[in-house]
């Protein structure tokens, strides 16, 4: 990890046991309430996509939004939610992805990603890949070329990028067990 990365993994809260017994919970809010952190954290992110000549930059209801809408702004791109089902008012395309125990599924309009547009995909953390592989999927299916990922955090113990093999996966701050 890069410098500005170990300053801010150490505003990152582990909370173990949440939401269920056996999770360990990385809680990004004392990262957003430090007003340097928050900063850098965009700052970082921002850098490492900014050659990439992006139009829209997605985010991953709900933590996503709150890092994706930035970068876009700091890129000069558009900022498109993807959401939880029934959330969205207009036309729109679903995907289904499987989660430990069952199913979930997302949602984006159907005119928010055009044929060509350069997309990135920005959430919170990277687990096990399945919310990121769904909306690389709903992307594509629109015809956009997603030309990265950015995540604050990746659980690298968890392999998620082994579901996003030949894409430009970028995190920023890791946990390798
Ligand atoms: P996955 O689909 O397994 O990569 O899970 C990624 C999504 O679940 C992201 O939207 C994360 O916010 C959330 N998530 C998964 N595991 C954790 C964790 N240990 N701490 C915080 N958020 C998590």
């Amino acid at each position: 990890m890069e410098n500005v990365a170990v300053e801010l993994k150490k505003l990152i809260r582990e909370v173990p046991d949440f939401p269920k017994p056996g999770i360990n919970f990385y809680d990004i809010t004392t990262l957003l309430k430090d007003a340097s952190g928050l900063k850098k954290t965009i700052e970082a992110l921002t850098e490492k996509v900014k050659g990439e000549k992006i139009d829209t930059v997605i985010g991953i209801e709900s933590r996503g939004f709150i890092f994706a809408s930035p970068i876009a702004y700091m890129l000069g791109a558009g900022f498109v939610p993807v959401r939880k089902p029934k959330k969205l008012p207009a036309e729109k395309v679903s995907v289904s992805y499987e989660l430990e125990y069952g199913q979930d599924s997302l949602e984006m309009h159907k005119d928010a990603v055009g044929q060509g547009h350069r997309v990135l995909i920005v959430d919170d953390l990277i687990a096990t890949g399945g919310t990121a592989k769904a909306v690389v999927d709903l992307v594509e299916g629109l015809g956009g070329q997603v030309v990265g990922l950015a995540f604050v955090i990746e659980l690298t113990f968890l392999n998620g990028r082994s579901k996003l093999n030949g894409y430009n996966v970028h995190s920023l701050i890791t946990y390798d067990s």
